[in-house]
């Protein structure tokens, strides 16, 4: 492995380009109309337009991308979150093309992208999975296993992803109406209407253990992060380590994570997402077969540079460590700044970045992907920053994120900043006692 074609866009393609480069690797990065001027682009040692500002025009056209990389010589695709990281019909195109894929094998992701077999495959690991069915064809056959799982339910798309094809049913009146609408929904916005139900457990939170899996069979956890501050399932606040989580819960659920990834053979880097119920039961959500959104508070914990880590096994090399090496220090948080409007039920609010002061000092990481002067456009993803801020212990991460937030001045466009500065004086998240559904019940007009 020699060069990597960077398949994403934002902070994500500017963390993988420093990965890259301080693993000796040369870069190429890829833009839309949109993006000619963007940060990646100028750090990338090359850089190649793929097409219109429309994702499916450009960060979602692998026809695209494998072309990029043929012309500049590329031998590796990195696909960073979202666009076509979970895709198994992308990462075998990149694969027959002779590239190799920064993620775990085409069969792995099939299997692990479909929320309905990863079920099947953490059952045979002998992990607890949320009460649910599998598949279900249609109405009668939904309603015949709503009476085993329990309402209420939700129906959720096998193939769904990013908080989206969930939707929470009470009755079985109102399965019957949902169920027609979710399939076509998961059709249309996954082009899979495979759905299944699961019980909705309520006041759960939601704990992810991030796993690194290597090609001579080693799998190591970097521990968990408490991801429980959402909104419409999406995820603003995440935590390293999990707060006051008992010593026995935390050995058990890292552990059921690595049974897990051994189970399917896992090689590169994912997380095992888990709900964690008040009386210490967990069950197995999702596995996400890619670097998350929040990777940066576990490498502030453990010190390990998961997307270095990415590449070294990419690259067919071991995972640098062993787990017993593994410890976590201190605490981290991660704040996403999003260009959305708290005050105005979290809408988009793309627009030109007229200013982008970012903070510092120790404990205070920014991952961005513009400067001030760069547009938010309405095409992708609202994330602008995310701040991870860490520290000794729990508040000493908190006050430096104040402090960080304090600094930030972001204009031009509103944001979720002030939302963040709030949340971080709320009692019930100073004591960790939070759970999914928190923040919509402290915020009740912002659904
Ligand atoms: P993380 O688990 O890393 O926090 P998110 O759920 O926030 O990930 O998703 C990461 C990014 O990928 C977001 O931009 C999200 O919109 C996108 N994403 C994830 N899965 C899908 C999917 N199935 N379809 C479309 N976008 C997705
Ligand atoms: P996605 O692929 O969109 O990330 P997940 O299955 O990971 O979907 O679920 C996203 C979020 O939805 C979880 O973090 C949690 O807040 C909520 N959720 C998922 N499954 C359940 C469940 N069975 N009961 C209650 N909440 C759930
Ligand atoms: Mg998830």
């Amino acid at each position: 492995m020699r060069r990597v074609l960077v398949a994403n866009r934002g902070e994500i393609a500017v963390r993988i380009i420093r990965a890259a480069h301080a693993a000796g690797l040369e870069t190429v990065a890829v833009y839309s109309d949109a993006d000619e001027h963007s940060r990646w682009v100028q750090l990338a040692g090359t850089a190649v337009h793929i097409g219109k500002s429309a994702a499916a025009k450009s960060y979602l056209n692998s026809a695209a991308l494998v072309e990029a990389a043929e012309t500049t010589g590329a031998d590796a695709v990195h696909p960073g979150y979202g666009f076509l990281s979970e895709r198994p019909g992308a990462a075998k195109e990149f694969a027959d093309a002779g590239l190799t894929f920064v993620g775990p094998s085409v069969s792995t992701i099939e299997t692990m992208g479909d929320k309905a077999a990863a079920r099947d495959a953490a059952k045979r690991a002998d992990v607890p999975i949320v009460p649910g069915s599998g598949p279900v064809g249609d109405v009668d056959e939904a309603l015949a296993a709503a009476e085993h799982v329990g309402y209420p339910v939700l129906v959720k798309a096998a193939a769904g992803g990013g908080g989206r094809g969930i939707r929470p049913v009470a009755s079985r009146e109102e399965l019957a109406e949902v169920l027609p609408a979710a399939q076509a929904e998961a059709r249309s916005a996954f082009s899979d209407d495979t759905v299944y139900l699961e019980r909705a457990i309520d006041g759960a939170r939601h704990i992810e253990v991030q796993i690194l899996g290597d090609h001579a069979g080693n799998v190591v956890h970097t521990f968990e992060r408490d991801c429980s501050v959402q909104r419409r399932r999406q995820k603003l606040i995440e935590e390293a380590p999990a707060p006051g989580l008992a010593a026995e819960t935390r050995a058990s659920i890292n552990e059921a994570a690595v049974r897990l990834a051994r189970q399917v053979g896992y090689v590169g880097a994912g997380t095992v997402e888990f709900l964690l119920t008040p009386s210490g039961e967990f069950f197995f959500i999702e596995m996400n077969t890619r670097i998350q959104v929040e990777h940066p508070i576990s490498e502030a914990v453990t010190g390990v540079d998961l997307v270095g880590e990415q590449l070294r096994i990419a690259a067919g090399e071991p995972v640098s460590f062993s787990q017993d090496d593994v410890r976590i220090r201190g605490a981290a948080v991660e704040l996403r700044i999003n260009a959305e409007d708290p005050d105005n039920g979290f809408r988009p609010t793309p627009g030109d970045l007229s200013r982008l002061d970012l903070p510092g000092g120790p404990g205070v990481r920014v991952d961005t992907g513009f400067v001030a002067g760069d547009r938010i456009g309405p095409f992708y993803d609202s994330m602008i920053a995310k701040l991870i801020c860490s520290g000794p212990d729990r508040d000493a991460a908190f006050a430096r994120g104040r402090q960080a937030l304090a600094e930030l001045r972001v204009e031009g466009v509103p944001t979720t900043v002030s939302m963040h500065r709030r949340l971080l004086d709320e009692p019930d998240l100073r004591t960790g006692a939070v759970h999914t559904k928190w923040l919509e019940e402290l915020l009740p007009d912002s659904t």
